[in-house]
């Protein structure tokens, strides 16, 4: 789960990490209200959107204005003005896809004077199973071009988890990024409250891009982004309140809902499957074939007939799937509680693309016959291969 960046910093504030100060908003009024309260002499207006690039990003209306999504203020007026500007247009950056997303919050910050800008983020390394930290002096840009083009500018270490984060690891922090004397003081300092705000909140992934130096000597975190690993979500109410549902698929909550494992993706045909191994291997032969699928969706391993037909709706309220392709594999799952629910999905909503339905396993001949008996015009197919080349198949034809 994501969050906004100025929950992220009032997160990592909690554990002392420092940041500058700032209030969110949702009106002009409240802009106004807020910079006169943080007093200036800089402020700076930013576009509270999941995504990042906000800095370089385009506004679609004209209205606007030509500047990006995050912008210097130098009065009170300004800063009412881009409010004004920004506040339910589209921003579009190159995380948020050419449809944009619309800011419906602003974070008003007091403005810093910027001497040096790094990169800092904190991950799960799934390959040592610790907690890495990767640093460099490149910051305030794309880091996947610094990864790409000046690796040697990057350093990477991960943390015990035996000892937790201890001194030494700061000073490596300081060292990368050439900071001695106060500074290296306070590297270690901001080392040891991230990694404690990290592991207390369970979050998947740390970013701060960029972590600057002040004029006045002081590193401070001036932009942060935050994932938190969804199924430790349980343990934290107070991370869950700051889900911003605005900001996700609307499919996705409601699978979500029904506990669906569903992840919306870019291509055509929808897919219903059972067991992540096997939906994942149905996406990568409906590619293999040619075409794209519409999404990742893992019905799960004892699913009823009520989240079965739950998931076929999903799919079908995505105006980008051209075709269905329904691939179980029943163990403890039923064939026959698969046809049941897409049946029961289909006579609600309708159908009115290709379906291609594969089954085996448990009770197999039965869901077969409920599938024959209903007079849908299903595709049926005797692997998972011939699926795969059928739906295909069907939506090519289709144009
Ligand atoms: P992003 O573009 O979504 O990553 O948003 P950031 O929060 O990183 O802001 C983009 C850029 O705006 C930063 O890299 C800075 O160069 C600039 N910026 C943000 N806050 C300040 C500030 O307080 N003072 C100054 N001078 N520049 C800022
Ligand atoms: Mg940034």
């Amino acid at each position: 789960m994501n969050i906004h960046e100025y929950q992220a910093k009032a997160v990592i504030k909690e554990f002392g990490a420092p940041v500058s100060r700032g209030k969110a908003i949702f009106s002009p009024e409240e802009a106004e209200a807020a910079a006169r309260e943080l007093g200036g002499p800089l402020w700076v207006v930013k576009s509270q959107i999941h995504a990042g690039g906000r800095g370089k990003g385009k506004f679609k209306e004209a209205s606007a204005g030509e500047k990006g999504g995050v912008r210097l203020a130098k009065s009170v007026e300004e800063v009412r003005e881009f409010a004004q500007q920004m506040l339910g247009a589209t921003l579009v950056t190159v995380q948020t896809g050419e449809a944009g997303k619309q800011v419906n919050r602003l974070y008003i910050e007091d403005g810093s004077d910027i001497e040096k800008e790094f990169y800092l983020s904190m991950l799960v390394d799934r390959e040592t199973g610790r907690i890495a930290f990767v640093v460099s002096t490149e910051g305030g840009m794309d880091i996947e071009q610094v990864a790409h083009d000046t690796p040697e500018k990057i350093l990477t270490f991960s943390v015990d988890p035996a000892t937790g984060v201890m001194p030494h690891h700061g000073r490596r922090v300081a060292q990368a990024l050439n900071l001695t004397g106060e500074l290296a003081r306070q590297a270690g300092k901001l080392v040891e409250s991230l990694y404690a705000a990290f592991t207390a909140k369970d979050m998947s992934m740390l970013e701060i891009n960029p972590l600057i130096v002040t004029t006045q000597g002081q590193l401070k975190c001036l932009d942060a982004k935050i994932s938190f690993d969804s199924n430790a979500l349980y343990r934290h109410p107070d991370v869950m309140e700051l889900r911003d549902l605005t900001e996700e698929d609307a499919k996705e909550i409601e699978a979500s809902k029904y506990d669906l494992a569903y992840i919306a993706l870019d291509g055509t045909i929808g897919c219903m499957v059972n067991g992540a191994g096997l939906a994942m291997a149905t996406l990568d032969i409906i590619k293999l074939y040619g075409e794209e699928p519409a999404n990742f969706l893992d019905v799960g391993g004892g699913a009823s007939e009520e989240k079965v037909t739950a998931a076929f709706k999903i799919i079908t309220s995505d105006p980008t799937v051209k075709g269905i392709l329904v691939n179980i594999f029943g163990g403890i799952m039923k064939c026959d509680v698969i046809a049941r629910g897409v049946i029961a999905a289909v006579k609600t909503v309708g159908l009115q693309v290709p379906l291609v339905v594969r089954l085996e396993g448990t009770n197999v001949e039965e869901g077969k016959q409920i599938i024959r008996d209903s007079g849908l015009n299903v595709i049926p197919a005797d692997d998972l291969d011939d699926a795969a080349q059928k739906i295909v198949k069907a939506v090519k034809e289709q144009g």
